[in-house]
């Protein structure tokens, strides 16, 4: 048990399908804990806690779990004595303040005197003492979005992705509060033999953070405009570049972030580029 790292994700929730998919793209096989409260990897030493999303800031101060996948907007409005070790690329979203369409807002000082509903009243403090600001936070555990509707409140602080929920009930986004994204979170001080674990857990989690992001690409071109095409691509290292069995032509094989290539793809195609294929990467270690 003391060479296990004690890994907490969310029970149930938006967090648990991506944290689980990282791990199973790190090659660690770990149940789905429907059923279960702790599951162990067969092929890693990791057992995993499935716990409520907001009570694991605690579990990992604690100590109960060495580590724990949460979003950073959970550490923030917890305040608790854990390490963000490595932001995750998953569940973006941002803490936002939103209105009633058709409100007349001039600014944040609309705010003052006003009732804000949340299920995130540390953070909300924090964003109105920062700004000098006086509402009465009106604390709601779920479903903030319909307060106003029901006069309960003129004004909420929830988590938005695309907005979708806020226009489905007639709200509109005015200030973020903070942006977010899933994170891997630590309690301080663990021991070496953890802390090893966590060493390579996090390696594999690189290697694969960076696969995402980057892509394979190939792409063939008269043996002229091999110069002018290398000199377009940004890639890790010095492109390869290889014969074609039909004479003076060549293929060209890269590595590129999947933005890049969408910066340079007309630019490759002017320069005489063709039989572009753009391939997803499984890992990647540099
Ligand atoms: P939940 O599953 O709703 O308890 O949310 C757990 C965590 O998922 C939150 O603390 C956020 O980090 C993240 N999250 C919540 N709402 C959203 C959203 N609309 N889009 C993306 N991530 C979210």
């Amino acid at each position: 048990m003391q060479n296990r790292l004690q890994v907490a994700v969310q029970k149930s929730g938006r967090l648990l399908d991506g944290s689980l998919r990282l791990l199973k793209e790190c090659g660690i096989k770990v149940d789905n804990g429907k059923d279960q409260l702790k599951a162990s990897a067969g092929n890693f030493p990791i057992d995993i806690l499935y716990l409520r999303n907001s009570d694991i800031p605690q579990y990992v101060e604690d100590g109960v779990a060495d580590i724990g996948i949460i979003g950073e907007n959970t550490v923030f409005e917890k305040q608790k004595k854990i390490n963000t070790i490595l932001p995750l690329g998953f569940s973006r979203c941002r803490l936002s303040i939103a209105v009633p369409k058709n409100t007349v807002y001039p600014g944040p000082e609309f705010l003052n005197g006003k009732r804000i509903a949340t299920s995130y009243p540390n953070s909300l403090r924090h964003y109105l003492n920062a700004n000098q600001l006086e509402a009465e936070i009106h604390e709601i555990s779920g479903s903030v979005e319909i307060a106003p509707n029901i006069g309960l409140a003129d004004a909420i602080c929830d988590l938005v992705s695309s907005g979708s929920t806020l226009f489905k009930n007639g709200l509109e986004e005015k200030e973020v509060i903070l942006k977010s994204e899933a994170c891997i979170v630590a309690r301080p001080g663990l021991p070496p033999e953890k802390q090893t674990i966590l060493d390579r857990l996090v390696f594999r989690i690189e290697a694969v953070l960076k696969a995402r992001n980057n892509k394979y690409i190939l792409m063939n071109a008269p043996d002229e405009k091999v110069r002018e095409i290398i000199r377009i691509l940004p890639g890790m290292k010095s492109p390869t570049v290889m014969p074609l069995a039909e004479k003076g032509w060549s293929s060209i094989h890269t590595v590129i972030e999947e933005s890049h290539f969408w910066d340079i793809i007309d630019q490759l195609k002017e320069a005489g580029a063709q039989g572009i294929l753009v391939v997803p990467i499984e890992k990647m270690i540099i």
